[in-house]
């Protein structure tokens, strides 16, 4: 340990006392929960002791965010090839990665689906979560199992929870109606829990409705009217409870997708994009109508995880990572009502990543701009964005992609969630350290960490989480959250 290791150490643990004693508006503030997202290959690549004494010394960190179930890169693996490793770990890209479940599955938990439940091959022989528990423990940091709606289209029993999209196709994703689908979250849920005395759960779903998905309203792929969904028949079923004319929906985001593919041919209407778009939403209201039924399907997935997650660890939290999407699209975020998500979260993780953001927002303003707001100029565009999500001190749509967000955006967007969390509710902005962006984008720097970190803790956040993996992150970036967490305390 060389000295500013050792200094390092000795913050920690002085600021771990601060915390206990600052008051705030005369109350006493809990202590903010530091915590980090990292997936298996960490462990592997460093050693399980190292990499939590990084966290520790470097981030300020108490919780660890581990990936136990995706097929996506996104929160597992290295470095995804195309962006520089970063100042730790193996120095190596690993591209044959593949996914799956990183602890370890149990059967008996999923026998009410046809999904079955996949050992990740990538490391077959390591068990994430039996490696960090124990060794978490016994540095008094917390261990949150964290997973996602990430599967391979090889994956076995998957075909059998597709979606059908609106031409009654399967659609290579899982509806979250299929029985399918929603008993192998629950046993997921209850295998983490009832195999692994972890410290609670975080599920995230990066999809939306057919409505956003046909007008490509995020900053995602392209906007895709033909293949949405969905139409299978515990939907139907659904529709049917809910008096929504399936019917009628068909027609509708049949005539949608002809809207969009016009506007792609640049014919624009003569009554101009917009209000040929809201024309159609009048003619069938029941595109609205489906949009929220795709939606309920998700929340109805939240409403049986928490319940089932509750039903066997009581004390333990449960929450969702809420889509990066919320910070773009006001389509998306009028979805994302903080208020109603209090009867079925313990906390939110919102993602608020400004660095990445920058580059993100400029692609959901090229989409939305090529269908909704096809009357605009991508710059006006940006600048009515700008208003209706109230962030008044971004950039340009010239200079978002290399400037970023602000940590002004996470500020806000922090106290905007913590004004509507309720007594109960927890709210921890997920933090950009080194999420990959193109080659001539925003990259991440102490300075931009310290911003986020100090926006999210001013703004009134419960904690914080360090995204969107540790594999990817450069120490000093860490580091400078964890003077930011520090600085807080003092
Ligand atoms: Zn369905």
């Amino acid at each position: 340990m060389d000295r500013r290791e050792f200094l390092e150490g000795a913050a920690v643990a002085v600021s771990s006392l601060l915390f206990e004693a600052v008051p705030l508006g005369g109350a006493q503030r809990a202590a903010p929960m530091i915590g980090i997202q990292a997936g298996a290959i960490s462990f592997l690549d460093e050693g399980t002791d190292k990499v939590l004494e990084n966290f520790q010394q470097l981030g300020a960190v108490d919780t660890v965010f581990l990936a136990t179930f995706t097929y996506g890169r996104g929160i597992a693996g290295r470095m995804p090839r195309g962006t520089p490793l970063p100042d730790h770990g193996k120095q190596e890209y690993d591209d044959n990665f593949h996914g799956g479940n990183f602890a370890t599955p149990h059967p008996q938990y999923y026998r009410g689906t046809m999904l079955q439940p996949e050992k990740a091959p990538d490391h077959p022989n390591y068990d994430v979560v039996a490696d960090v528990l124990p060794a978490a423990r016994q540095r008094k940091m917390k261990v949150i199992c964290w997973f996602e709606d990430v599967f391979g289209n090889d994956v076995p029993g998957i075909k059998d929870a597709f979606e059908v999209d609106v031409h009654g196709r399967s659609a290579a994703r899982v509806c979250y109606r299929n029985p399918n689908t929603r008993n192998f979250w629950l046993g997921l849920v209850e295998d983490h829990f009832r195999s692994y005395d972890v410290d609670g759960l975080m599920f995230g779903s990066e999809r939306q409705g057919p409505l956003n998905a046909a007008i490509g309203a995020s900053h995602g792929g392209d906007p895709s009217p033909a293949t949405v969904g969905c139409f299978c028949p515990h939907c139907l079923d659904a529709a049917k409870k809910e008096r929504v004319d399936a019917d009628r929906a068909r027609q509708g985001y049949l005539a949608l997708e002809t809207w969009v593919n016009g506007l792609k041919d640049a014919r624009k209407p003569i009554d101009g994009a917009f209000v040929t778009f809201w024309r159609l939403l009048v003619d069938y209201p029941e595109i609205l109508g489906w949009e929220r039924l795709w939606t309920e399907g998700l929340r109805d997935t939240y409403r049986a995880m928490y319940a089932k997650a509750h039903e066997i660890a009581a004390a333990k939290p449960m929450g969702w990572h809420i889509w990066h999407t919320n910070s773009f699209a006001p389509f998306y975020r009028a979805e994302q009502d903080y208020e109603k998500f209090q009867e079925y979260s313990d906390f939110l993780k919102v993602v608020m990543y400004n660095n990445s953001g920058g580059p993100r927002m400029a692609r959901y303003v090229r989409n939305v701009s090529r269908t909704v707001f096809a009357d605009l100029t991508p710059d006006a565009a940006l600048q009515l964005s700008y208003s209706l999500l109230q962030y008044p001190n971004e950039a340009s749509l010239a200079a978002i992609p290399t400037k970023g967000l602000s940590s002004d955006y996470v500020a806000r967007e922090t106290k905007r969630a913590v004004a509507s969390a309720g007594a109960k509710m927890k709210i921890y902005p997920g933090i950009d350290i080194d999420i990959p962006t193109g080659t001539n984008e925003k990259k991440t720097t102490p300075d931009d960490v310290y911003g986020a970190v100090k926006g999210a803790l001013d703004g009134g956040a419960h904690g914080v989480i360090l995204s969107r993996k540790y594999s990817e992150m450069r120490l000093d970036n860490l580091r400078a959250a964890g003077k930011a967490v520090r600085d807080a305390a003092k």
